[in-house]
């Protein structure tokens, strides 16, 4: 596959000429390029957006929805060949690209197509001194980077409320996972969406991306990815006072009480662990367990651990895929070694799979569990991002809490029990911007998402979304 820029409704290849290889995780093999742009593509981009922002931003609210529909069903209609080039690019089982990133994607657009035509503004009565109310307008160009471990869905969660907001955009994919966006952008040319309304730069972040947070003319910026990058940008973005909403890093702790619904407890651990391949910034890695059960909850999890098929990602037994690149194979892995070098003991895992035939040099890493290893070590502080968790008993509600606030992130938690008191009062003490109890990954696309501490600032998602990328301005009527 070919990968191409879309800007200003066009096709097109970096103006340098420059490309990246893309390669299949699964097997190791160079299978496309990628446009290694630079600044004067991104100029060319944030000009059609400049200029198609005028006439966007004049369109109602019905109309923007109309074409965010229109996006929405042509996901639907090339799910398959989505779901596939997902599968191929990032390396994750087909089966799950099928099920849940695309499937996310399509309905992504589908939410903010709808919200934005029942989203409403506040009034404030000042009695016989007047009244007040809120207009929001939108921004202007706004600039979306996303990272590539759910590709297309989370590229979809920034775009699709910046574009029903009346915002262009400026949009960066990951550079290790190109392929659904220039799929979207196909999809954009075929539907005659406005040109220069979604523009589309491929490359590499410290080019392409930082080119994107230093234009003067990207007044608000929205960013997916890594806690370092978040600070980088942060120091660009701050100074130019632009509207900024970082979504980072997590190292996010499972915790399981002695009364919990025990099988569920153990299932969806598994799942929160290891679905695809832990690389969802939701993974629980940190699996706190009351005493009471430990031993019986660590021998059901390594049996249901050691049922995980780690396949060929088209394959349809496949429950783990590839991890997403060479160099990301490596940092699991060197975690893995310091894991060990820190006294942790294997209970699964701890290496990596070489699978035979045409994923013979694909990056292949087992599910790993390790247990003794006390919370200020660098594997229960750092973000692996990858299928390594940590098993740890406790005794106390008050142990569990310190265990699980325990690092600089605060992304999400699970909390498992069926006492409703202890239920509530975990998920208050956590610090965490999401707290799932009895469940993991269950999304209501209107409540606002997004972590605390060193996870990121500001939100995303619902109607918080819809907000962030417009400019409230208050209006005083004088009666
Ligand atoms: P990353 O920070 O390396 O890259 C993310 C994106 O930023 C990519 O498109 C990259 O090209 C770009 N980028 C890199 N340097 C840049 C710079 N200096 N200026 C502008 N853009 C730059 O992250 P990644 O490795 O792609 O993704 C994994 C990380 O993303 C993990 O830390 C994970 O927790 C996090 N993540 C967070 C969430 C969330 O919602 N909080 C969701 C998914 C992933």
């Amino acid at each position: 596959m070919k990968i191409l820029n879309y800007i200003n409704g066009v096709l097109q290849a970096p103006v340098n000429n420059k490309y990246l290889d893309n390669t299949n995780p699964a097997t190791g093999e160079i299978y496309g390029n990628i446009p290694r742009s630079d600044a004067e593509d991104v100029e060319a981009a944030v000009m059609a957006a400049k200029k198609a922002f005028p006439s966007w931003s004049a369109l109602s609210a019905g109309q923007r929805s109309n074409w965010l529909l229109k996006i929405a069903q042509a996901i639907e209609d090339r799910m398959d060949e989505l779901a596939l080039a997902e599968s191929v690019d990032n390396g994750k089982p087909l089966s799950l690209a099928k099920a849940v990133d695309i499937p996310r994607a399509r309905d992504n657009f589908k939410f903010y197509a709808t919200a934005v035509l029942h989203d409403a503004y506040e009034t404030h009565d000042m009695g016989a001194d007047g009244f007040n109310y809120t207009l929001r307008q939108p921004i202007g160009v706004a600039g979306c980077i996303s990272p590539w471990n759910l590709p297309l869905y989370l590229f979809s969660w920034k775009i699709a409320p910046a574009l029903a907001s009346g915002n262009t955009v400026v949009a960066k994919p990951s550079e290790v996972t190109p392929a659904t966006a220039y799929l979207l952008s196909e999809i954009l040319r075929d539907i005659d969406f406005p040109k220069g309304v979604l523009n589309i730069v491929h490359g590499l972040g410290g080019e392409v991306g930082a080119s994107i947070v230093e234009h003067p003319d990207t007044q608000v910026i929205s960013f997916t990815g890594g806690t370092e990058t978040g600070k980088a940008i942060s120091k660009v973005a701050a100074p130019m006072f632009k509207k900024l909403s970082l979504e980072l890093g997590g190292k996010n702790a499972n915790v399981i009480f002695n009364d919990c619904d025990f099988d569920e407890a153990v299932k969806t651990s598994v799942r929160s662990s290891f679905s695809n391949q832990g690389q969802i910034c939701l993974c629980g890695s940190r699996i706190y367990v009351q005493r009471g059960i430990y031993d019986k909850f660590k021998a059901a999890f390594l049996s249901r651990v050691a049922g995980l098929t780690v396949a060929d990602p088209l394959s349809q037994t496949s429950r783990m895929g590839a991890i997403v690149s060479k160099d990301h194979f490596e940092k699991v892995l060197s975690y893995i070694e310091l894991a060990r070098e820190e006294g942790g003991t294997i209970l699964a895992g701890g290496h990596a799979v070489k699978l035979e035939g045409r994923c013979e040099n694909g990056y292949f890493i087992a599910p790993t569990v390790f247990e003794n290893l006390p919370i200020g070590c660098r594997t229960n502080q750092e973000e692996i991002f990858g299928p390594v968790v940590t098993l740890t008993p406790f005794d106390t509600e008050e142990e569990a809490l310190l265990l699980a606030n325990g690092t600089v992130y605060g992304l999400a938690s699970t909390v498992w029990t069926t006492n409703l008191q202890t239920a509530h009062r975990m998920a208050a003490g956590l610090h965490a911007g999401i707290i799932w109890v009895n469940c993991w990954l269950n999304r209501d696309l209107r409540t606002p998402f997004g972590g605390v501490k060193q996870s990121g600032v500001g939100r995303e998602g619902g109607f918080e979304a819809l907000r962030f990328f417009t400019e409230p301005k208050n209006i005083c009527i004088k009666l």
